[in-house]
């Protein structure tokens, strides 16, 4: 059953013929998709290799894949080594947007990226485009809701690039950050029609009320953020629902009340997507009868060229303190590239970033909340590093892992230490700390001391009820 009110303004717009081919999509079976991260894997996982398997690759992003079915992930070791992010096809599309605005001549994206993901938890699209921005970009990875930005951070730790600043801040705190941005990704609030088929229990939560409030949510969270984007800028827009007054009327809204200009983009007919105009800007459609994905919008701009002057409110804090090289010392054999990196601590906590975007994490954390960044290296005690589980999911710890020892585990053993059991036999483990690694890619760490083995692993990582 769908709202009454959605199905009147879906035949609205389609026509009852294709309305009804849409309504029918959405009673069907979810399509399941999965992005591989090309920091960890050379190629796309595979079922020969012990990998899911994966069926046809997602034609808009070269790191996604169709699943013939859907497992249970949480039972996956792989997913929980940052291997892989289940999300969900027609979304992974955000990459061909940025792909088209951004790459030069020779196709490739810009080295020093710096992007805003303003509506950022769980975030499936923040470790794309950290992917994307790699070791030299930025991606400041936002969420206003406390909770979700944990779980934010900790997907974040997980996919392991480093090159990500999770802030819990309100849109509005961003403008202060005048013309920092080269992209802007605002994947919106919204009612959700685009998922009737994957949460069908959004239906019952979907009211007209709840369009028109998402809409003006969606302005407003648009308009406070939009002296962040710097002139030139890219704009990506987004939202998961059908919906006109949430999609098309709120590009239009922008473009009538902001300098904006239209982004060429090429989108081969057979993907399914729909391509339309709100207001001269280029909009992008899924649907779920003509695309293979679940209900999904997006649109893209660029901020019309003016003097690009960027500003940095004055610093309210300094909670970066920036450690010197004696000081670094102990961190320094724990990552493949110490020379790439400057480290600094955050209370006891020591952190690692690269060097293209240290300044710019300083300055950010100077007015804004933020709650992760870069790489958690861990704590120094006595001289020596106690490790943080995000550097043994980091792509860049060093082959030698600092003074761990490597202690590989079975698949089962793995699943045990993700939900916090000790080791059945410690004997198994070297004494003092270990690497823990499934297939040979790390899972965390953990303590032996003599007959007992204590489990390194956050409580937030672990599986609970299977
Ligand atoms: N981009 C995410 C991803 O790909 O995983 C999904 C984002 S979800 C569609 C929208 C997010 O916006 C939610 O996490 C929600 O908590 C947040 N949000 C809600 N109200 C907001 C507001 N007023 N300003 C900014 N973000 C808000």
């Amino acid at each position: 059953m769908f709202p009454q009110e959605f199905e009147r303004s879906v035949n609205a717009e389609l026509g009852e013929a294709e309305a009804g081919r849409l309504l029918a999509a959405l009673d069907g079976r979810p399509v399941t998709s999965i992005r591989y991260n090309p920091f960890k894997l050379s190629a796309m996982p595979t079922a020969e290799g012990g990998g899911l398997p994966c069926g046809n690759p997602v034609p808009w992003n070269r790191y996604g894949a169709y699943l013939a079915a859907r497992p249970v992930f949480t039972l996956d070791p792989a997913m929980h080594a940052g291997l892989y992010y289940v999300q969900e096809a027609s979304s992974q599309f955000v990459e061909h947007l940025l792909r088209e605005s951004l790459t030069d001549r020779d196709g490739e994206l810009p080295g020093n990226i710096r992007l805003l993901d303003l509506c950022a938890a769980p975030g499936g699209k923040t470790t794309l485009y950290s992917t994307l921005a790699g070791p030299e970009g930025l991606v400041v990875a936002n969420e206003v809701v406390k909770q979700r930005a944990s779980v934010l951070a900790d997907n974040v730790r997980r996919w392991g690039v480093g090159n990500v600043a999770v802030t819990c801040n309100e849109p509005r705190d961003f403008a202060a950050y005048k013309h920092w941005f080269d992209v802007l990704a605002v994947d919106a609030p919204c009612s959700g029609e685009g998922m009737f088929r994957r949460l069908p229990e959004s239906r019952s939560e979907w009211s007209p009320a709840g369009v028109e409030m998402c809409a003006s949510r969606g302005r407003g969270i648009l308009a406070d953020a939009w002296d962040a984007l710097k002139p030139g800028g890219i704009l990506i827009y987004s939202t998961c629902t059908f919906n006109r007054r949430e999609n098309e009327e709120t590009v239009a809204w922008l473009a009538e009340n902001y300098a904006v200009e239209p982004v060429a983009v090429d989108v081969p007919e057979e993907w399914g997507v729909v391509c339309g105009d709100a207001a001269g800007i280029r909009t992008f459609r899924f649907w779920p009868h003509l695309a293979r994905g679940e209900g999904f919008f997006a649109a893209v701009m660029r901020k019309a060229d003016g003097r690009v002057k960027r500003e940095t409110p004055r610093a309210r804090k300094e909670p970066l303190v920036e450690m010197n090289r004696p000081e670094s010392k102990p961190l320094a054999e724990w990552v493949n590239t110490p020379e790439a990196m400057k480290f600094a601590r955050v209370g006891d906590n020591c952190y690692g970033y690269y060097r293209p975007v240290y300044r710019d994490v300083v300055a950010l954390a100077g007015g804004l909340n933020v709650i992760y960044s870069g790489v958690c290296m861990g704590r120094i005690f006595n001289g020596k590093l106690r490790p943080d589980h995000a550097l043994a999911l980091f792509h860049d710890l060093a082959p030698g892992c600092g003074t761990a020892s490597k202690t590989e585990i079975t698949r089962d053993e793995t699943l045990d230490y993700l939900r916090k059991k000790e080791f059945a036999d410690p004997s198994r483990l070297a004494e003092g700390l270990n690497l823990l690694t499934h297939g040979g890619v790390p899972v965390g760490w953990t303590k032996r001391v003599g007959h007992r083995s204590n489990t390194m692993l956050p409580n937030s990582f672990r599986i609970v009820n299977l």
